[in-house]
């Protein structure tokens, strides 16, 4: 049986199928949906990997959905397909396990649109079409929220009115749940221990960023909140912020809701500090003398390093660090910044094994890049949230995985 996993956005779709071993054997997106020229890629994985180009108007989803699933057939691919996976942004307090899709379930996504009005309507038109198009296919919705659907009261309610939780559901949710479960299980199979034993703090850096405190294998605590803007600094996204900074820009200096909306989510964060969000180029600009381009690294790195003193406190100790996500995995230079001078937690690094590790070469995608001696062992994992959710979605049906 194959699985489809989708990940729809507001114009875009992008989507992999495994086999049930988990054997990538398709991925691709169709892009710029509703626009008046639109692009699939379309790509094969059989030992190589082959990949086709479509320029072409997709009208909307419908016909993005009907795209990728031509393109599959033409591989010879799809005639086994037996569920489709569903990666669903915001599950609030309502979701947190993988739940099989039917009318009901569908009302209680949409219930969630207020935490989440940018992504979960779109995740909702992906699943209205697969399931329009697929009924005879179980649909299974996979939520970045659910890991974290073990955090304490502690750890979830911020001190604001208890009201505003009750009936606002004003509390942090946090995000990034699969890629965070899924190289805590690597960590674990690397380290060779079982998850429940283990302290670990995964920092996932990609455009998005968020750090997690785990503990046996629960989520007790994470930096993204009601939304993805709280906590590190991001590519667009500020991260931490006095609140009071919003009524600032809105009592003196005029800007309305909508302003400080695009302020805080798209031109904050590395774009913000330096006038880009690429840390390859960012760091480039650094190691060339670029003030600003240091200054923003320099916040980047430090503001992690200040999430690592925390949750080594939440979690009363500390077996390992995991770096994962695009600068996670291929950035040394953030890597090192990041744990330099912090043998007070028990992390050192290998300096040169943190400057050659290439995570996409290495079995199980899992480099280690401590010093061998170091009390907490610091790995580089490659995350793959998309085997995440065909594995959970395999699982939520009771298969294999
Ligand atoms: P997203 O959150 O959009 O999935 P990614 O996880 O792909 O983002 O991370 C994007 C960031 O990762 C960018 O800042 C980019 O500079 C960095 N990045 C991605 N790939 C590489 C690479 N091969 N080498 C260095 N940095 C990379």
């Amino acid at each position: 049986m194959q699985v489809l996993v989708l990940n729809s956005g507001s114009s875009s779709i992008k989507y992999r199928l495994f086999d049930d071993s988990l054997t990538l054997l398709a991925s691709g997106l169709v892009e710029r949906i509703g626009e008046p020229s639109g692009r699939a890629v379309h790509r094969r994985h059989d030992g190589e990997t082959t990949e086709a180009i479509e320029e072409a108007v997709f009208a909307d989803h419908a016909a993005g959905f009907h795209s990728l699933i031509a393109a599959l057939e033409q591989g010879g691919l799809g005639e086994d397909l037996g569920a489709i996976g569903h990666r669903v942004v915001h599950g609030g307090e309502e979701f947190v396990a993988p739940s099989l899709i039917d009318d009901e379930v569908v009302a209680r996504i949409r219930a969630q649109v207020p935490l989440a009005p940018l992504h979960n309507p779109a995740n909702l038109t992906g699943i209205e079409v697969a399931a329009g198009l697929r009924p005879e296919l179980p649909q299974v919705a996979v939520f970045d929220t659910a890991f974290h659907g073990t955090l304490p009261p502690r750890a979830y309610r911020y001190a604001l009115p208890t009201e505003l939780y009750r009936e606002h559901g004003v509390r942090r949710y946090g995000f990034h749940g699969t890629s965070h479960a899924f190289v805590a299980r690597r960590t674990a199979a690397h380290l060779d221990r079982p998850l429940d034993e283990l302290d670990l703090i995964t920092l996932h850096l990609g455009n998005g960023a968020s750090a997690t405190a785990i503990s046996g294998g629960r989520s007790i605590d994470t930096s993204m909140g009601l939304t993805p803007l709280e906590g590190l600094v991001m590519g667009t996204r500020c991260g931490d912020l006095d609140p009071a900074v919003l009524l600032h820009l809105h009592r003196q200096a005029g800007y309305d809701l909508d302003q400080i909306d695009a302020i805080l989510n798209r031109s904050s964060g590395l774009l913000g500090l330096c006038g880009e969000n690429d840390l390859r180029a960012i760091d480039r600009r650094a190691r060339d003398g670029d003030a600003d381009a240091e200054l923003a690294l320099e916040v980047y790195t430090y503001r992690i390093r200040k999430y690592l003193g925390a949750y080594t406190a939440a979690l009363g100790g500390l077996d390992a660090v995991v770096f994962t996500a695009g600068v996670g995995e291929n950035q040394p230079g953030v890597r090192a910044r990041v744990c330099d001078d912090l043998e007070v937690l028990g992390i050192r690094l290998d300096a040169a094994a943190n400057a050659a590790a290439d995570v996409g070469a290495a079995p199980g995608g899992v480099v280690a890049i401590h010093a061998p001696d170091a009390r907490v062992a610091v790995l580089v994992v490659a995350t793959d949230e998309e085997r995440e959710i065909a594995e959970q979605t395999l699982q939520a049906l009771g298969g294999a995985g």
